[in-house]
């Protein structure tokens, strides 16, 4: 992004967060040429997104199947359904402003699992087995102390 003080395009990114009730992302910007500030916001841009299936199949991307997916990862867990919406919106609008209407499944499933990592890692650890898709429990144990530091019996 150029600076609109000294034209430099090397521009860097101090600070991002969601504006307008989640309808846009607010970024701080800083010029390290002429040490100027400035915001910009960044909007979804609607696009009919396609998935990329692992066997090269295409099918349009689903938001409800998506998100019935991970309603099942959340079930009886302790998490706001307010929250879970927030969550499944934020990853929606990860997809749609990624630039490019092909998405390969592997990455949606990983924007998933990332995000479902920070909510509730029962939740993560369900979606993750299913997705995954391991053979072998202890691929599964690895995978998981892998991802998360220990965390401790009980919790
Ligand atoms: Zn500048």
């Amino acid at each position: 992004m150029r600076c609109p003080f000294c034209g430099n395009v090397d521009t860097q990114v101090k600070d991002s967060r969601p504006a307008e009730d989640h309808v846009a992302i607010r970024r701080r910007r800083f010029c390290p040429a002429c040490a100027g500030r400035f915001t910009t916001y960044e909007r979804v841009q609607l696009r009919d997104l396609v998935v990329i299936k692992s066997n090269g199949r295409r099918e349009d991307f689903d938001r409800d199947k998506l998100e019935r997916s991970i309603r099942i990862s959340m079930q009886k867990r302790p998490v706001e359904p307010e929250r879970i919406d927030q969550m499944i919106s934020g990853i929606v609008r990860r997809l749609e402003s990624m630039g490019e209407s092909d998405i390969p499944s592997k990455m949606i499933g990983e924007i998933v699992m990332e995000s479902l990592a920070r909510i509730d890692t029962v939740a993560y650890v369900r979606f993750a087995s299913v997705y995954k898709n391991f053979q072998a429990a202890d691929d599964f144990d690895k995978f998981v102390s892998e991802l998360r530091p220990p965390v401790k019996p009980g919790e």
